[in-house]
C-alpha cells in the first residue's frame, strides 16, 4: 500500500479515499475532518463535519448554528470510525481546541499536524507527538531566520513600555481567535490585573473561552469612556482595527503587534507597528524540526507555508520529505 491511497493531496484539501472525507477542506465536502477553527481551515457548507467541541462552537459562533448539516464531536484521543478508517484527535497546541488529525487504516498510521506550536499556551492544551507513519507538517514559519523569543519576554517589553509611557495608551493588534486570549492570559500571568479594554470584535470568541475555563480577567469594551480615561490603558483590537479611524478615540497611541511576523523588521515599519511583539500561535524553525526528529516519521510531508528549508534539512538528516504546497490556507497567522 502506497501512503497516498490513504491521504492524498487534491484541490479542495488533503482527501482520504478509503474513508471519503476531507481534512480542512477549503470548499464544501460531504465529509470534513477540521482541525481547528481559524477561517483557512473551518469553513462553512460541509454536510458533516468531525471536530473538537471547541472548534465546533467556534464555527457555530462565527457562521451560525447550520454551518454544517451535522455536527460530531470529538474529544481528544476519543476514536471514531468513518467507512472503515478510524480518526481520533490530538492536542496541536495552537489555539483553543486545536487538534492534529490521526488516520489509522491497515496498519497505517498518519498525523495531519494542522497548524501547530510545541509552546505551553496557557489557553490551550499542549502538542502532544504521536508516532506514525507519514508526519504531514505545517511549515509557516520554516526558515532558520524564524525563531520566536520567549512569550514572557515579548509580554514584560509591553508592560516595560506601558510603565514608560503612563499618559499614552497602548493599542495591541492580535488575531480574533486565539492571539487576543493568549496575550491577555500572559499579561494576568505577568501579573497585570487592571482592566484590560477589547475592541467589539473580539467579544463573543472573549466569552466562548471563557465558557471553556480559560479564565481573562476584568474586561471591558473598548467605546466605553472618555480619551483620557485610557491613559496608561491596554487595548486589544484585531490588527486592521489598529490603524483605522477607530483607533484616535485613544490619547497618542503605542501601536503593536503580536505575531511571528514581527520577526521581520520590515513588516512592522510597512504596518506602522510602533512596538513590534513576536508571539506566534506557529511552530518557529526549531520547533518544525525538533518536532520532525522526534516523531522520526517513515515521511515527512509539507502542506503549506516555507517549505524549501525544511525540505532540504530533511534530506539534510536522511529524512524521506515531500511538499505537497496544499492551497488555500493562510501564510498570515489566523485571520482578520
Ligand atoms: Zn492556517
Ligand atoms: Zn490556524
Amino acid at each position: 500500500m502506497k501512503y497516498e491511497d490513504l491521504l492524498c493531496p487534491s484541490p479542495a484539501g488533503l482527501f482520504c479515499k478509503p474513508g471519503n472525507f476531507y481534512i480542512d477542506p477549503v470548499r464544501p465536502v460531504d465529509r470534513a475532518v477540521v482541525t481547528h477553527g481559524h477561517a483557512d481551515h473551518a469553513r462553512s457548507g460541509h454536510a458533516k463535519v468531525l471536530a473538537t467541541r471547541e472548534t465546533l462552537a467556534i464555527m457555530g459562533e462565527r457562521y451560525g448554528e447550520d454551518f454544517a448539516g451535522a455536527m460530531q464531536p470529538a474529544g481528544y484521543g476519543e476514536t471514531a470510525d468513518i467507512n472503515g478508517v478510524t480518526v481520533s484527535l490530538a492536542p496541536a497546541g495552537h489555539v483553543l481546541g486545536s487538534a492534529q488529525a490521526v488516520v489509522k487504516w491497515k496498519g497505517r498510521t498518519m498525523v495531519v499536524s494542522g497548524d501547530f506550536k510545541r509552546r505551553r499556551d496557557p489557553t490551550c492544551a499542549l502538542f502532544e507527538p504521536v508516532g506514525c507513519d507519514v508526519f504531514i507538517t505545517e511549515a509557516t514559519f520554516g526558515l532558520p531566520v524564524f525563531r520566536h523569543p520567549p512569550d514572557t519576554d515579548e509580554i514584560a517589553k509591553l508592560l516595560k513600555s506601558v510603565a514608560q509611557f503612563p499618559e499614552r495608551s497602548h493599542l495591541v493588534g492580535a488575531y480574533a481567535l486565539g492571539k487576543a486570549q493568549r496575550v491577555i492570559c500572559l499579561l494576568r500571568e505577568a501579573g497585570y490585573d487592571k482592566t484590560i479594554y477589547v475592541h467589539g470584535a473580539l467579544e463573543k470568541l472573549n466569552a466562548l473561552y471563557e465558557s471553556f475555563g480559560v479564565k481573562l480577567g476584568p474586561l471591558a469594551p473598548a467605546t466605553a469612556g472618555k480619551k483620557a480615561d485610557f491613559a496608561g490603558a491596554i487595548i486589544v483590537a484585531p490588527p486592521s482595527a489598529t490603524q483605522d479611524r477607530w483607533a484616535r478615540r485613544f490619547p497618542d497611541p503605542v501601536v503593536c503587534f503580536a505575531s511571528g511576523w514581527m520577526r521581520v523588521r520590515a513588516r512592522a515599519r510597512q504596518g506602522g507597528v510602533e512596538l513590534p511583539l513576536i508571539l506566534s500561535d506557529h511552530a518557529d524553525w526549531d520547533e518544525l524540526t525538533m518536532t520532525a526528529a522526534e516523531i522520526k516519521p517513515d515521511e515527512l510531508w509539507i502542506t503549506h507555508g516555507e517549505e524549501d528549508a525544511l525540505l532540504r534539512w530533511a534530506t539534510l538528516n536522511g529524512q524521506k520529505a515531500r511538499a505537497l504546497s496544499l492551497v488555500g490556507y493562510d501564510e498570515d497567522e489566523g485571520e482578520n
